[in-house]
Formats: structure tokens, sequence, C-alpha cells
């Protein structure tokens, strides 16, 4: 469709597993600040001229099992952690903050001690920049990615300076889901499902979200970083693969799989972590 496109991948077969979503689970958006980009540095085929700001984006899912936070987007300290990172990097990020997800969830008087964990969909410094907002709240992460906080060289030298983050590592015991090999079903209701998809970074993941009106969502952290990553099945440009991805061979595959879900299910709401239109519909505090 696209010259840019990857080949279409096999039309996916089977029925998503039975959920029983609880009544009482719902989401809010934490909107954190932009990034200022252009669709040609997000995927191939996209245009200099088509001016995007990247959002960062924490999503906050209520559960009566314990609430979940995805993702921190930027905390309350990215401009001092923004100077710290490398000069290059630096020179090609320019960006506007807002308020952090805590600082949203305070104001909203939200109390913390529902916040269960803190899941995160990859390590970069763009999703783990509020962690020392949220001392209290472990941090659960598969074991590749626990890895690479630690060998991931200056991509996770933000979270590495962390002192005290309690890291909780967690199995992927359950079975395939919607064509990803593996599963991890958090509350074991359906409403919660993490699954691994690779690639971006070694221990990157997907959550499926299922809410009891059956609205479902796909968070899918960087694996795109616009919807059109997915649904026009575009890599990154060379230059973003070479600089930001760890396997490209996995982005590809993880990308497919993706594709090939939003072709049988279009009414799952694909959310790249730095796409607001993944985003639309869900309410803020
Ligand atoms: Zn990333
Ligand atoms: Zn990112």
């Amino acid at each position: 469709m696209f010259a840019s496109s990857l080949p279409m991948p096999a039309r996916l077969v089977g029925e998503p597993p039975a959920v029983s979503p609880p009544a009482e689970m719902s989401l809010v958006q934490l909107p954190t600040g932009v990034t200022h980009r252009n669709a040609a540095f997000a995927y191939r085929g996209g245009s200099f001229c088509d001016k995007r700001d990247f959002s960062m984006t924490a999503l906050l899912v209520k559960h009566p099992q314990g609430d979940l936070l995805i993702d921190t987007g930027f905390g309350r300290n990215i401009e001092a952690q923004i100077r710290a990172m490398p000069l290059f990097f630096r020179a090609v990020t320019s960006y506007q903050r807002a308020r952090s997800a805590a600082e949203q969830l305070d104001a909203a008087g939200y109390d913390r001690k529902a916040l269960r964990a803190i899941i995160l969909t990859h390590a970069h410094w763009d999703h783990a920049s509020g962690l020392p907002d949220f001392t209290d709240t472990p941090v659960w992460v598969t074991k590749e990615e626990r890895s690479f906080i630690e060998d991931g060289g200056w991509l996770t030298s933000l979270i590495r300076s962390f002192p005290n983050v309690r890291y909780v590592e967690y199995e992927f015991e359950g079975a395939a889901y919607l064509g990803f090999p593996r599963s991890h079903d958090v509350y074991g209701d359906g409403a919660i499902v993490i699954v691994p998809a690779p690639g971006h970074t070694p221990g990157s993941v997907v959550v499926f979200l299922t809410l009891r009106n059956g609205k479902r969502y796909a968070m899918i952290g960087d694996l795109a970083w616009q919807r059109e990553g997915i649904s026009n099945r575009a890599e990154r440009p060379w230059l973003q693969r070479m600089l930001g991805d760890w396997d490209r061979g996995q982005v590809r595959d993880s990308l497919l799989r993706m594709a090939a879900i939003e072709q049988r299910f279009p009414e799952i709401a694909i959310a790249p972590a730095h796409d607001a239109r993944g985003f639309e519909g869900i309410p803020m505090t």
C-alpha cells in the first residue's frame, strides 16, 4: 500500500480469550508534556512538513485489586534530567513540559495507597522520568529489561541513576495471546494482559486493556512512535532505528504482530506512548 510498508502479515486466527473485567475498572490519562518532532522522524514515508508533537502520556488503570500506572511520562525533574543527557541528544530534542503524573494525581486528591505498581513498557528516559516521584511504588519489569537497565548505555543512563527503585520482575507464564507467543494476565480476569514485544528494547512489552463496556486498548509503548507505524506497517526511519532500537529484526516481528491484530480487530484502540490520538476518549484527572 505504501512503498515503505513491510509485507502484510498472515491473517490472525482464533478469538481473544474470554474476559471478565470488573465494573469498577477505569482509565485516566496523564499527559506530561511533548517533544516537538515531525512525521519523517517518526516512521518511514512520513513528511518533514507534517509536524507531530510526541505526547508523553502516562496511563492510570484503576482496578479493585490495585491500581497500575503504565509508564510515567516526564517527571518533576525533567529539566535537570535532560541537561544530563548527551549533547547530540539535546541538540535534536526540544520539549515542553506539563504537570507530571504525580503532580496531576496529587492535585486530584488521588490516594497513592491505591497504586499497586508501575508497569514500564520499556526503560527509556521518557517513560521512566517520573519514577523518583513514586518512590513507594514497586516497578514491574521483565528480566530482560532489568538487565537492559544495567547495561543499556546512555539509553538507560537516566533510569540507572535513580537510587532505591524497587524493581519486581514478572514472567510470561500464560498462553499465547492474539498472536504473541506468551502472556501475563495481571489479575486473572483478562482485564490487563501483558505480552512480550521485544525489539525497541530487549524487554519491551505491550499492555492490552479491556474495560467492562467492551472497549479495548493496546498500549504499545515505542513499538511505533505514531499510529502510522502500525497502520502503514512502516518502521522507524533508518537513522532512528540505528540509534534507538536494540534489535531491528525483532521490532519488525513485533510490529507485524500488532499490524495483524489491527487488521483483524480494528476496534482495539492502538496507543503508541507518544501518539495522543491513541488516548482519545480516555478522561484526564
Ligand atoms: Zn523508547
Ligand atoms: Zn519513548
